[in-house]
């Protein structure tokens, strides 16, 4: 295996294992987006749907102000994001939440429960159980991000 693709493998298998060593570093959104960015393209943004490698970036604002960052694909037009295709899609919380949630569920020692998850990030008990139920299944499967 040459050096780029044993870094492209390890970046893959051990995604949630090195989110735990740099959850410090991802105290805010931008430095999530650009994390997972680095981590799931790391030689350059690739259509989630027919693999296209030129994209152009769209800068919007959602509906609450906050920047949200787009992907275009030039090819096939599809708009993706950095949670498209992984644990994250279909989820309104915050990137630093996730990161935080997989951090406490990666490095607790005592079996965690919905309960104690809603109380450490101040969630929802359904919005703690699915965190929990998608966590554990990505650190099973030795980490994979992508769903
Ligand atoms: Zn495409």
């Amino acid at each position: 295996m040459t050096g780029a693709h044993l870094e492209n493998y390890l970046a893959r298998v051990g995604a949630v294992a090195r989110i735990l060593d740099i959850t410090n570093q991802l105290s805010d959104e931008e430095a999530c987006v650009q994390y997972i960015e680095k981590l799931r393209w790391p030689d350059g943004v690739v259509c989630v749907k027919c693999g296209g490698k030129k994209i152009s970036r769209i800068s919007s604002r959602g509906k609450t102000g906050k920047p949200r960052h787009l992907y275009q694909c030039l090819a096939c037009r599809a708009q993706f994001t950095v949670r498209t295709g992984t644990i994250f899609q279909d989820s309104h919380l915050p990137l630093t939440a996730w990161f935080k949630a997989i951090a406490l569920i990666g490095s607790s020692t005592r079996q965690m429960n919905a309960t104690r998850l809603m109380r450490e990030l101040d969630v929802q008990y359904r919005t703690a159980s699915s965190l929990l139920l998608r966590i554990q299944k990505a650190l099973e499967s030795g980490g994979q991000l992508e769903v």
